[in-house]
């Protein structure tokens, strides 16, 4: 059996695409096997067709991202971080701006321009890109990779090579090529998966308030979580509500704790805070001061100095308070219900979106098993791990790119050091 390559990728996503070029850069040969027609289309779509590359902050706030083992990818930023990828595209020509929360963006805000730098800089003569290309089975010997058999089409292929890494992605978004292929793979090499689930996904509650309210969106809000009826977390930011249910920043980033929640049929709860800088004290305050100055004016007008307009109807509605009503008739019993309709906006989660609509998978190829100094797989020699099909995930804001290519080329440096040895 010849090596036909030094090294194998499989998945022309970002982990892909990063690893093909840091492995073509140190002189390796190398086959990059895409299954789609085209490689990076999850990265097409990212950020809202504007790519946010990566985070632009120290590499321990990227850990406090990352989920559930952060520490896994110490030795991954070490090796390669944000600095390194931005040198990568300006050295390609691509021009970037950082927005609120250190997000790293091209300054065209294309996606096209970003994935086009990398395609330059990693699709070159060291590099064969096969596409329309499955692979199928990874082929070992003697617990060592030694190579990968793909299909096109009608005709089934066995390559070999020296080393292979695995970088198909999870499952969220299948349509761009996400199909959790990468865990059958490893699975059937002995690999344990940590079993896949949506995470920053948008979450589904129960009644009609949410799609009343749909296309609103809020600033400035906190959003607690409740998990049988106790606080687990919050977050503060923004959030939209949709015709299911609500979405946005601050509820993807719950939604990882929401999907585990649901799927052991605990009792889920969020409630949002329209006003997070005035307690009850100070928000009571403004309450009657806003009714005495405008006592003689309908309760309606007076709930939109307090409200967007679409949330007056609903929130009045909840808190029982009749719209012929004026600002001198409002008790103190109804300010106690608008402060809580305000403060305390209560929707119970009933269920979340699929993974086609699931920006990242939380689980995957169990990290236990991949060695974190070197990304290689601890049961099978020559065997890599890069990108999302590892149990690894982050937060919204260019964590999960800066994941997939530090862990890509941990995987290349390391494979290619063995390779010499
Ligand atoms: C809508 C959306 C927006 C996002 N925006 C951002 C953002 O702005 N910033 C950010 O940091 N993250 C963002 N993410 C997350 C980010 O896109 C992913 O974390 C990242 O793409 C993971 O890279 P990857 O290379 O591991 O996997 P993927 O990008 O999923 O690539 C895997 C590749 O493997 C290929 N493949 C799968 N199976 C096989 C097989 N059997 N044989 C051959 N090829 C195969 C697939 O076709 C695919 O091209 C976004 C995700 C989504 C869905």
């Amino acid at each position: 059996m010849q090596n036909n390559y030094d090294i194998i990728i499989i998945g022309g996503g970002a982990a892909g695409i990063l690893a093909a070029g840091r492995a073509s850069e140190k002189g390796a040969q190398v086959l990059l096997i895409e299954k789609m027609r085209s490689v990076g289309r999850k990265m097409l779509i990212s950020g809202k067709g504007r790519c946010n590359i990566t985070n632009d902050s120290y590499a321990s706030n990227h850990m406090k991202q990352a989920h559930p083992k952060p520490k896994f990818l110490k030795k991954a930023y070490k090796n390669f971080f944000k600095d390194d990828i931005m040198a990568i595209l300006d050295a390609q020509g691509l021009k970037y701006k950082t927005e609120r929360g250190n997000r790293v963006f091209p300054e065209s805000n294309k996606s096209k321009d970003v994935l086009d730098a990398y395609s330059r800089w990693a699709l070159n003569k060291n590099v064969e890109l096969l596409t329309n290309t499955k692979v199928i089975k990874l082929i070992t010997d003697d617990n060592k990779c030694i190579g990968v058999e793909y299909d096109r089409g009608a005709r089934k292929t066995t390559v070999y090579a020296k080393a292979v890494i695995l970088a198909t992605g999870g499952k969220s978004y299948p349509l761009t090529g996400s199909t959790g292929d990468g865990y059958a793979l490893a699975k059937a090499v002995g690999h344990k998966i940590v079993t896949p689930r949506p995470a920053l996904v948008p979450v589904e509650t129960k009644g009609n308030l949410a799609p009343r309210l749909m296309g609103l969106s809020l600033k400035n809000t906190t959003a607690s979580l409740w998990i049988d009826d106790k606080k687990v977390d919050e977050e503060f930011g923004e959030m939209l509500f949709t015709h299911f249910g609500l979405t946005g920043p601050i509820i993807l980033t719950l939604s990882r704790q929401i999907v585990i929640a649901l799927a052991n049929e605990k009792k889920v709860e969020l409630k949002l805070d329209m006003k997070p800088a005035l307690d009850e004290q100070k928000l009571d305050k403004r309450l009657i001061k806003d009714l005495n100055e405008n006592g003689k004016k309908y309760i309606e007008n007076i709930f939109k100095l307090w409200m967007p307009s679409k949330l007056v109807k609903p929130l009045m509605e909840l808190c029982n308070i009749d719209s012929s009503k004026l600002g001198n008739q409002i008790n103190g019993d109804s300010r106690k219900k608008i402060r809580f309709a305000l403060k305390e906006l209560k929707f119970e989660v009933i269920g979340h979106r699929p993974f086609s609509e699931a920006i990242i998978t939380q689980g995957g190829i169990n990290t236990d098993d991949i060695d974190s100094k070197t990304m290689e797989s601890k049961l099978i020699k020559g065997l890599y791990f890069a990108g999302e099909v590892m149990d690894v995930d982050a937060n919204t804001g260019g964590y999960n790119f800066q994941i997939a290519y530090s862990t890509a080329v941990l995987a290349v440096d390391s494979a290619l050091n063995n390779n010499e040895n």
